[in-house]
């Protein structure tokens, strides 16, 4: 259960990411000598850019999930500079940088990650919270070779049969709905995982042009290439989850996520056995032990600390 922790509880150490409103950082909790990764969020970033109401929901949201394919928050606090969201530590790096090094993954490997984000966003959008921002960065990997989704900053409550309007996500992995403006809900990240296998097993995302505009276009023009090598039950999913009209999209017909948990592609897996972590990974990154967090790039630390926000002015107090 998340709790308001207390900062000088913690000995920080390298950073391990970056993320928008400032870096992760790997810490030891003093009390039990165990390692998490720290959020540092700037509060004074967070009002000047209106995202108060997104940081908050991060917070309220990751309170509320519990699952083992999603990253677990231990708790949260504040000082004059910084909100802080405290986090299970992910020591494998970022499916992202895998991905790069090995260019693409194996059927079986893309397979393995694909069905726990499948059951990640079946989880979440039980509890009626739509992720919205998925992509290969925002996936940890576990020292067994499992993985974990991360980041919800864009995340949102959404109640049933409504939409929201805020146009979000990484340009490669916008859905059509988004684009034009529709108003969106769950299915939008059902697409997201459609480009993710595809990115997964091809390499690259299946939209892709160096201008954000031409990527638009083609997302809009929903025209699918698919390799030869392309798995066809792989393929077979992927073209349910890239379909523009919501009406027809896999995750949100009458049999929900059943219809891509249970999906011929995923056969060989039992989603019972791979949530007690108990079907041996096809794939576990090079670590010297658990907590070995060599697979995060180095990234420099800022030396001076951003502006205070004085407490009368800090809409951040129930942190
Ligand atoms: P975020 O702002 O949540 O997208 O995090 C930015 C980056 O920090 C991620 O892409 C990861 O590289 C790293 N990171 C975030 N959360 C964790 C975590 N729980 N464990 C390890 N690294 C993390």
């Amino acid at each position: 259960m998340a709790q308001q922790v207390q900062l000088a509880d913690f000995e920080m150490g390298r950073t391990l990411g970056c993320g928008s409103f400032g870096r992760v950082k790997f810490a030891k909790y003093k009390p039990d000598g165990k390692f998490y990764a720290v959020k540092f969020m700037k509060k004074h970033e967070i009002i000047k850019l209106k995202q108060v109401d997104h940081i908050n929901n991060e917070k309220r949201l990751m309170a509320q999930i519990s699952y083992p394919f999603v990253v677990n928050m231990m708790g949260y606090c504040k000082d004059e500079h910084f909100v802080y969201i405290v986090m299970e530590s992910i020591n494998g790096g970022e499916l992202f940088t895998h991905l790069r090094r090995a260019r693409k993954f194996s059927d079986e490997q893309s397979k393995f990650y694909a069905l726990q984000v499948a059951a990640a966003f079946a989880h979440i959008h039980s509890k009626n919270i739509i992720h919205r921002d998925l992509k290969p960065e925002n996936i940890l990997m576990l020292p067994n070779g499992y993985s974990k989704l991360t980041d919800f900053g864009f995340a949102k409550i959404i109640e049933p049969g409504t939409r929201t309007y805020t146009l979000c996500g990484t340009p490669e992995y916008i859905a059509p709905e988004v684009l034009l403006n529709k108003g969106h809900g769950k299915p939008v990240d059902w697409w997201t995982l459609g480009i993710l296998i595809y990115e997964m097993i091809c390499g690259q995302p299946p939209f892709c042009d160096e201008d954000p505009m031409g990527i638009y276009q083609k997302i809009l023009a929903g025209k699918v290439y698919f390799p030869k090598y392309f798995d066809k039950n792989a393929k077979a999913l992927v073209k349910k989850l890239l379909v523009a009209d919501l009406s027809k999209r896999f995750g949100n017909l009458k049999d929900g996520s059943a219809d891509i948990l249970k999906h011929k592609w995923f056969e060989s897996y039992e989603l019972s056995k791979l949530e007690a972590f108990e079907v041996p990974a096809p794939y576990k990154p090079s670590m010297k032990d658990e907590n070995d967090t060599s697979n995060y790039e180095d990234i420099p630390d800022s030396k001076e600390p951003p502006p205070a926000v004085a407490a009368s002015q800090d809409p951040f107090l129930d942190w």
